[in-house]
């Protein structure tokens, strides 16, 4: 039921076949318009250096700014743009959003930092990826170090097509972190051989680290794997400071979560690159 809410909120009030296929192109409409209206926004999430409590990093996360519904979450439309196909022009919009946005804040001063977009399936297996992203950074100026692509495991199943992507984009200079790590089916034989940069340890295992010694174990491990692979690696949804310690006693490099900050905008996010990410937040505050 959750699952089905989070997948297409426009079908739950009503199960019935047809109304479920009108919903959707109720949807697809809607969002058909949303892409030419640009009415979607970006916030950002900070990611913080595990020593220094510095911002180092920032995720861009689409939000659909909905005349009548207000800020939807991608959660609710996302798996439904990838269905369609409308996920291209979305992703195509976030990443040069994205791009702009750093761009402005090396040009305003701020210590330069990567900002990193998560790529969808189909945006992954586009023809041409790497020309589609080298004409973005052309046009917003945004030097290939400062992008980060996040990708998942269920993305570098067809290895073959995962090795010459990945080769790709190491070539144009930007760099790749495999996000929900552990959640997805990899092949750790393969991990080595694909060209990525970060690992980035799903918020499920981190939420429970303190209460279930298995997620201990699984984290500290992925962890120290990392560090053998000399992969960089951070942990999704840290929301105390127990987890903070775990992690950190464990030599996680970089975490990002409620704890320090939800996702915000970018007046919002200028004030931490000004004045450090506050002590302690939670909840999405929106
Ligand atoms: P993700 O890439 O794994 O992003 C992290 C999600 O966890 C974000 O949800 C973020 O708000 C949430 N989060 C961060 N810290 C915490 C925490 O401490 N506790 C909890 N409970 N949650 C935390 P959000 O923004 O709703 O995004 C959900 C997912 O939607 C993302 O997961 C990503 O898979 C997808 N998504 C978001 N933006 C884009 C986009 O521009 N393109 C594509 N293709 N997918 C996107
Ligand atoms: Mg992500
Ligand atoms: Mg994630
Ligand atoms: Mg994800």
């Amino acid at each position: 039921r959750a699952k089905e809410k989070g997948r297409n909120d426009f079908q739950i009030f009503n199960s019935d076949m047809k109304s479920v296929s009108i919903n959707r192109l109720k949807l697809e409409n809607e969002l058909r318009r949303a892409i030419i209206g640009e009415e979607f926004v970006l916030l950002y999430q900070p990611q913080v250096d595990i020593e220094t409590g510095r911002i180092v990093g920032v995720e861009a996360l689409i939000r659909w700014a909905h005349p009548e519904k207000g800020l939807i979450s991608p959660n609710h439309f996302i798996s439904f743009a990838e269905e369609s196909g409308l996920i291209v022009p979305i992703g195509e919009w976030v990443l040069r959003a994205a791009c702009k946005q750093n761009k402005i804040w090396q040009n305003q001063g701020f210590p330069k930092m990567p900002i990193s977009v998560n790529l969808s399936m189909r945006q992954f297996f586009q023809h041409n990826l790497k020309g589609k992203i080298s004409h973005v950074l052309e046009q917003t100026g945004l030097d290939p170090q400062y992008l980060e692509l996040e990708i998942t495991e269920s993305m570098t199943m067809d290895v073959d097509h995962a090795i010459q992507s990945l080769l790709e984009l190491k070539e144009l200079g930007v760099h790749v972190s495999i996000d929900d790590f552990g959640t997805g089916y990899s092949s750790l034989y393969y991990l080595k051989k694909f060209p990525i940069d970060k690992l980035k340890i799903d918020r499920s295992f981190v939420r429970d680290i303190m209460e279930d010694p298995n997620d201990a174990a699984i984290v500290a491990t992925i962890i120290a794997m990392t560090h053998h692979l000399n992969l960089k690696v951070i942990a999704e949804g840290v929301e105390t400071e127990e987890q903070l310690h775990f992690l950190h006693q464990n030599r996680c490099n970089e975490v990002q979560g409620y704890w320090f900050s939800p996702p915000v905008n970018a007046d919002q996010l200028e004030d931490m690159l000004s004045h450090g990410v506050p002590a302690a937040a939670s909840g999405e505050g929106r």
